[in-house]
């Protein structure tokens, strides 16, 4: 199932368990010490249930 969620990761899906929304958020989790790519529901119920250290988003437009 690991090579699933880095298979949706490359895609552009969200990595939570059986969601295939895409992915909005690029979401780092340092307990675990990996960057999942998240939808925004389950970026939001990461951000409500931990202490967030940084998020980055993607790049949605192209700064000249
Ligand atoms: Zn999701």
């Amino acid at each position: 199932m690991i090579l699933l969620v880095k298979i949706k990761g490359i895609l552009g899906f969200c990595q939570s368990k059986g969601c295939w929304n895409k992915s909005e958020y690029d979401i780092e989790i340092p307990t675990i010490k990996v960057t999942r790519h998240l939808c925004e529901t389950h970026a939001q119920k990461i951000i409500n249930s931990s202490t967030l250290k940084s998020v980055t988003y993607q790049n949605t437009i192209d700064f000249e």
